[in-house]
């Protein structure tokens, strides 16, 4: 099996990359190296990929990627590269939102008309919910998406349903709920909290901290992806969620057994377009894809402390 991923050098994409090799699939892995966030990073994230014969990379933007050709002996894409974020996708910010969320996916859908590939998995995301009334949040709740962001991945999905609807696109959308662990992205709320513990430095919070999120640990999404390839239903959404949520504030006493260091706090002025509360129904996902999250919060950030300490103080 011949495998696209789109998005290779980021965080997730990375890992599921390490995944596909290690079952066995030949990988080709694509990322533009967009300067969200440091380089050095994704370079890191790439470093053990690119000592495997059997993966190839490619550094192109999505946009000016001769797709038809690179499809031509894939088997599946597995579309991951996208602007992510919800406080950068403001004002100016937009256009690259765009860009790399909306335009890509159409063009990435568009070519893969022609090509053999048997499944196109989407990584969609919780922000499509926005403020949604329903808690939890099912694939039939209504989306009310509260960032530019947000309108952007949903915009993503709805080009997946119709490429599927009008010519048979085997997409499958896969709404991840705030992803932890190693390789997170710097801009996410435990990178950061973690940086700051190992730095002394006081942890800065948006909002009185009783928001909660559902935390789900990076190998149960990379689980949830796989698992997709083969039991993934095409025009269908599956909620992946860790089966939990939790108070922000909750957090910190964790965090400090972890670290074994006390945390100072600083709370800073609530973020538009975050949301208050995200916690994911997955019976559906578990049903079809017999999706089960793994790993407990306590270990999952635990692997996300050594990540941490080994790439910032080696
Ligand atoms: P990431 O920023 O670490 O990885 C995305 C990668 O895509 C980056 O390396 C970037 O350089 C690349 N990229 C962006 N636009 C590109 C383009 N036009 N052409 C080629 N490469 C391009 O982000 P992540 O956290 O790994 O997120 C991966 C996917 O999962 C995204 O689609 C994101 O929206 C989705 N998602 C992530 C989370 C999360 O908690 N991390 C939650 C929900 C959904």
């Amino acid at each position: 099996m011949n495998c696209l991923v789109t998005g290779a050098a980021g965080f997730i994409g990375s890992r599921l990359c390490q995944r596909l090799l290690k079952t066995g699939y030949d990988v080709v892995g694509v990322d533009s190296f967009t300067d969200y966030y440091p380089r050095w990073i994704k370079e890191k994230n790439l470093e053990p990929l690119k000592k495997e014969k059997n993966f190839k990379f490619v550094e192109k933007d999505i946009n000016e990627l001769e797709l038809k050709n690179t499809l031509k002996n894939m088997d599946c894409v597995f579309h991951h590269a996208a602007q992510a974020g919800v406080r950068a996708s403001w004002g100016k910010g937009f256009s690259v939102y765009s860009r790399n969320n909306i335009e890509a996916t159409q063009k990435l859908l568009e070519a893969s008309r022609d090509s053999r590939i048997k499944k196109f998995i989407y990584a969609s995301s919780s922000s499509v919910y926005g403020f949604s009334p329903e808690l939890p949040m099912s694939e039939t709740s209504p989306l009310f998406p509260f960032s530019p962001y947000g309108v952007t991945k949903l915009a993503g999905e709805h080009l997946c349903l119709l490429y599927h609807k009008n010519y048979g696109t085997p997409a499958v959308s896969l709404r991840f709920f705030t992803v932890y662990g190693p390789g997170q992205r710097p801009d996410m709320a435990f990178h950061k909290f973690f940086k700051s513990i190992a730095e002394d430095k006081e942890i800065s919070i948006f909002g009185d901290g009783n928001q909660t999120r559902d935390f789900t640990y990076i190998d149960d999404i990379i689980d949830a992806n796989m698992a997709s390839l083969e039991k993934g239903n095409a025009g269908e959404i599956y909620n992946i969620g860790g089966g939990n949520r939790n108070k922000l504030k909750d957090i910190f006493p964790i965090l400090e057994e972890i670290c074994g260091k006390k945390i100072k706090v600083r709370h800073q002025d609530k973020q538009r377009g975050d949301v208050l509360h995200t916690f994911a129904r997955i019976d559906k996902a578990q049903r079809d894809l017999d999706y089960s999250p793994r790993i407990h919060l306590q270990d999952g950030l635990k692997e996300e402390w050594t990540w941490i300490q080994n790439l910032y103080y080696p």
